[in-house]
């Protein structure tokens, strides 16, 4: 089964409840594609067995074959090669390696070339359970082909959970196809309901079965409350705002370690959505 934990935006949450699911259930593992920031291993604190150097192609123009006829540039939707009166241009942080330009060059003037874009890391912690995570290098704009490294590396995983990137970006969309069941954590203010919406409805798009955990519950107002009903959408659980979990998460601790309150919460989550 594999399990997204995502969210309208960052801080609401969601690396907490992806983490502590995780070593609540104990079992299985977690992959963090959120690629640009990581932050899964911060609390899990793996120790790093292995690391990969992720490579992403871009096209190479040889211009003594090239006739500047443009079509490289129709073809492109991502603006990464631009064809120019005297050359074309190209810029490969914006290429999505689709392999399209090379296609419809008449000529055979593109070849590919392979840079690095980021790493995956994997090891295990203290108590063996196995943990991947993907890491962005500064400058890049797509991270999809890392997120797409971690997918294949747990595809035959009996149990994932996968902590996805905020939002509904392409790399959310990578991160949560084809995933079993998705979790999303929200809080219970007005901006918190309108990035929340746009998530439901993306994985409304891809029919993805959701639930929701209300953190900081009692902080704000009902229209969260409200939006689940008319949406049908299952609270899984109300996570309240706490000084002493927000002490504990900035020193880095797990939840379910030091309250057992918040384990429970997390065991109740759990057998609402896993059916052993
Ligand atoms: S490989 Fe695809 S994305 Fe990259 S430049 Fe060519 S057409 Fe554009
Ligand atoms: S499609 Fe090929 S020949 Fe045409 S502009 Fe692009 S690289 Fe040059």
């Amino acid at each position: 089964m594999k399990i997204a934990i995502l969210s309208g935006k960052g801080g609401t949450g969601k690396t907490t409840l992806a983490t502590n699911l995780f070593k609540t259930k104990n079992q299985g593992i977690l992959i963090d594609v959120d690629v640009e920031e990581p932050n899964s291993h911060l609390f899990l604190k793996p120790l790093i067995l292995d690391r990969i150097t992720i490579k992403k192609g871009y096209p190479v123009v040889d211009a003594a074959a090239c006739t500047l006829c443009g079509a490289c540039g129709d073809f492109c939707r991502y603006n990464a090669i631009l064809p120019t009166k005297k050359k074309v241009l190209v810029y490969p942080e914006l290429c999505h390696d689709c392999g399209g330009c090379q296609l419809v060059c008449p000529t055979n003037a593109i070849h590919y070339d392979k840079r690095t874009i980021g790493n995956v890391f994997s090891g295990k912690t203290e108590s063996g359970l196995s943990v991947a995570y993907g890491d962005l290098l500064v400058g890049e704009v797509s991270g999809v082909h890392i997120i797409e490294h971690l997918r294949e590396m747990t595809d035959q995983e009996p149990l994932v959970f996968i902590d996805s990137p905020p939002g509904t970006a392409c790399s959310t969309v990578a991160a949560v196809e084809g995933v079993d069941y998705a979790i999303i954590a929200a809080e219970p203010t007005p901006f918190g309901v309108s990035d929340m919406k746009l998530v439901v409805e993306m994985l409304s798009g891809f029919s993805i079965p959701m639930g929701v955990v209300i953190n900081k519950a009692g902080l704000g107002d009902q229209e969260i409350y409200e939006y689940c009903k008319e949406e049908n959408l299952t609270i899984l659980a109300e996570i309240p705002f706490s000084k002493a979990y927000a002490k504990s998460y900035a020193s880095g601790k797990m939840l379910c370690d030091d309250f057992p309150e918040f384990r429970e919460n997390m065991e109740e989550i759990l057998d609402q959505i896993i059916k052993d």
